[in-house]
């Protein structure tokens, strides 16, 4: 199992996110997002990852994706 900060995810803390894979990482990280969605930083967070072209999150998930083994080890 792979962990990286909300930050490192395009969040807004510290908090740790842990994942198998990408794909469960990444949902985790939107779960987590929810959970903070009384947060003004995760809102925004969450408004610029809407706002980027689905180009821009493509590139942003394969980027994420490639790097995602280099991720420690939870
Ligand atoms: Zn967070």
């Amino acid at each position: 199992m792979k962990k990286a900060t909300c930050k490192q995810l395009a969040g807004a803390c510290d908090e740790i996110i842990t994942g198998n894979t990408p794909e469960e990482m990444a949902e985790n990280s939107k779960k987590h997002a929810m959970e903070n969605m009384n947060d003004e930083a995760h809102q925004q967070a969450m408004q610029a990852m809407m706002k980027m072209s689905e180009e821009e999150q493509q590139n942003w998930y394969k980027n994420f994706v490639d790097s995602f083994d280099s991720l420690e080890d939870a």
